[in-house]
């Protein structure tokens, strides 16, 4: 009996590996394109917190429903208007009731790649006020289970998940593995973007930034891609609520979560061009890689040299890749191309030629120190 319950747990476990497996694959792919493609963030959900009988927050003189809605048609104008090549899907544009587990439905059949759900907070303490986005997630990312269950029985989580979302038992040490994992799964890029949002409310839309957060939300839970809660500021907090009903004000919030989309679009696309750059890199430089080794002299291209570090992922180096940064002294020097034979290197400097035209041979001995050419010419000939 014990060993039949040995091996049941196995299998078990085997089973939810294998599950983590594909989504690591499918996070990936998600991420970087298939087939090596370039990522092209194509789709986007906005979802208008609450609507119909559901009114969400209520504030004094405004409900949260109305003025979630208003922002978020306020942000896919910005959208359409800058950036018409993005799919934007709304889960309601109008007031009526649309359920958790639907609207996260609604993005994952359109094939989004990132879902914004707008809401505004509330609070019984008036004097709070400020914005707060939310990714979906555990604040201890090694997945210690304990945590994990702490972290998901925030106040913020709703009460009758465990009836909506079948399968998914909140006691079950199991069903938060899955539930960990797949959060993680786009935690990073959620985290992003989020933080794009909150740096945005700070300085576009002058707002006080409570900071990126997490928690339980089953909104969230149940999309498969980057996914964010906003609360844009406290309809309680009497100030904040005057500002949140104004056109103004409203204004201020969705031109900062656009500012943010652009941002996040442009990064996580330049991304995805760098890293599949870098595989073509490293299958076209695998020969001469192997053969730098054992070399007494190799010669490469300088490109540019710094008293201060440059990121070699810098768009300064217009794509060239890779680029290697050596260290002399206090300068920094930004090389591309390693090569035993001054021929290679000077056919490698000529396709470099008309991004960097001002480049040149260095050579570096076996030490790694940089050596005058003439110098390197008489090592090769003895
Ligand atoms: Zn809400």
């Amino acid at each position: 009996m014990y060993f039949i319950s040995i091996f049941y747990k196995q299998k078990k476990y085997q089973f939810i590996f294998c599950l983590l497996g594909l989504f690591l694959i499918y996070s990936n792919s998600v991420i970087y394109g298939q087939n090596g493609e370039h990522y092209v963030l194509k789709t986007l959900v906005i979802d208008p917190g609450h609507g119909g009988k559901d009114e969400g927050a209520p504030g004094k003189h405004s409900k949260e429903k109305d003025i979630a809605l208003s922002i978020s048609l306020k942000l896919g104008k910005l959208i359409e208007e800058n950036l018409p090549e993005v799919n934007l899907i709304y889960t309601r544009k109008t007031d009526v009731f649309v359920p958790l587990d639907e609207r996260a439905d609604i993005a994952n059949k359109n094939k989004a790649n990132l879902f914004i759900s707008i809401h505004l907070n509330s609070n019984k303490n008036t004097e709070a006020y400020g914005t707060e986005t939310y990714a979906m997630g555990l604040h201890v990312t090694n997945g210690n289970l304990e945590v994990a269950k702490i972290e998901n029985s925030a106040i913020l989580y709703e009460e009758d998940y465990s009836t909506k979302y079948e399968g998914f038992d909140p006691n079950s040490s199991e069903s938060y593995i899955i539930f960990t994992f797949l959060q993680n799964t786009f935690l990073e890029q959620s985290l992003n973007y989020a933080s794009f949002i909150q740096n945005q409310f700070e300085t576009r839309a002058l707002r006080k930034s409570r900071g990126v957060k997490q928690a339980g939300f089953l909104v969230l839970w149940k999309t498969t891609m980057p996914s964010v809660l906003v609360e844009a500021g406290f309809l309680s907090n009497p100030n904040e609520e005057k500002f949140l009903m104004s056109d103004e004000g409203q204004d201020y919030i969705a031109s900062a979560i656009f500012r943010a989309f652009k941002e996040y679009k442009q990064v996580i696309e330049e991304k995805s061009q760098f890293a599949t750059k870098i595989e073509s890199d490293k299958l076209n430089n695998s020969v001469s890689d192997s053969t730098i080794n054992d070399s007494i002299v190799s010669f490469k291209v300088q490109l540019s040299s710094s008293k201060n570090p440059i990121d070699i992922n810098s768009p300064f180096f217009k794509g060239v890749s890779p680029i290697e940064e050596l260290k002399f002294d206090d300068t920094y020097k930004y090389t591309s191309g390693s090569f035993n034979s001054y021929n290679d290197i000077l056919e490698y400097k000529k396709q470099l030629e008309e991004k960097f035209p001002d480049a040149f041979i260095i050579a570096i001995d076996k030490s790694g120190k940089q050596i005058p050419l003439n110098e390197a010419f008489k090592i090769l000939n003895n």
